[in-house]
């Protein structure tokens, strides 16, 4: 057939072969590691423009025994592709929850939010709502603590039903992001339709928010839009104290990047 034909042509290409084949084994050891307790949450400090640390975000790690660290950026989109993404971010979703409970007890973290990424697959599945109120309930974590990262692009797929998972969510008092905010395509007219409380700046405008007059006015769109619709802003990736004091004389409010912390063990 037409369809064997390409498959053969693609099997001459060595390197395309040994790329399929680590992604086979990737998706299996993916599913033994979750078993093996090889996943680990690392978190990342979201400070205020005083330095103090708010929150932090939740980033999957991969503790391979023989690959070492593998990067989310590798596994992430395997597992969507394969669906393992729905185990693995219920997963991520109870230990979420698990440590805000913990943190409930601590006078220093008592306050703080958990941001969590949701992968477009898990936003399409149709008992999302029901993974995440179990997670909640089971540990008991207060839900207005968790917060729910989304990009753009997520959003594209069935507005109408996604709409109708977050505001079940929001109702419980969960929180949305949008992530990676400027790099993708939002009107709007549909961000003001979304229960959305927070934006996340892309860290591609904040790398040369000093360098790029575009960057800096594309940063400052993103203030004056969130003002606008009474949303935060996170700045991301922010690496310096000058894009620190650039941001913060912009009237941004909230920091995440290597300059206040690397993601680690949380
Ligand atoms: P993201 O959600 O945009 O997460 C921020 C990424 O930026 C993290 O990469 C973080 O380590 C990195 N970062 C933070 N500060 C800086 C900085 O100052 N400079 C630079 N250059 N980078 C910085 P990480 O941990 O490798 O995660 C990559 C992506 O993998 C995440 O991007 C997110 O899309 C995805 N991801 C991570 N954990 C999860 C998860 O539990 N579920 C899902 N669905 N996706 C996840
Ligand atoms: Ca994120
Ligand atoms: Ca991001
Ligand atoms: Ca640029």
């Amino acid at each position: 057939s037409k369809a064997a034909g390409r498959n053969a042509v693609r099997f001459f290409d060595p390197a395309l072969q040994e790329r399929a084949l680590l992604r086979v084994a990737l998706q299996r050891e993916m599913r033994h590691g979750l078993r093996a307790g090889e996943f680990v949450l690392h978190g990342q400090p979201i400070v205020d423009e005083h330095g103090r640390v708010r929150g932090q975000e939740a980033l999957l790690r991969w503790l391979h025994p023989v690959r070492g660290l593998v990067s989310p950026m590798q596994f992430i989109p395997l597992a969507e592709e394969s669906g393992f993404i729905l185990p693995l971010g219920q997963w991520v979703l109870q230990r979420a929850c698990e440590l805000l409970a913990a943190w409930a007890n601590d006078p220093h973290r008592c306050s703080w939010t958990l941001a969590v990424n949701l992968s477009a697959r898990q936003l399409r599945q149709a008992d999302l709502v029901q993974t995440v109120r179990t997670a909640l309930k089971a540990s008991g974590a207060d839900p207005r603590r968790l917060k729910l990262e989304l990009t753009e692009s997520q959003l594209l797929h069935d507005v109408e039903d996604t709409i109708s998972k977050m505001e079940a969510l929001a109702e419980m008092g969960v929180q949305f992001a949008l992530d990676d905010f400027g790099t993708g395509y939002s009107s709007l007219a549909y961000l003001k339709r979304l229960p959305l409380a927070q934006l996340k700046i892309d860290r591609t405008f904040v790398r040369d928010v000093l360098d790029d007059p575009n960057d800096a006015a594309i940063a400052r769109t993103i203030l004056q839009l969130a003002a606008s619709l009474d949303l935060s802003v996170v700045a991301e990736g922010v690496e310096t104290a000058a894009q620190f004091d650039t941001l913060r004389a912009m009237g941004c409010r909230l920091f995440q990047g290597y300059h206040f912390g690397r993601p680690a063990p949380l």
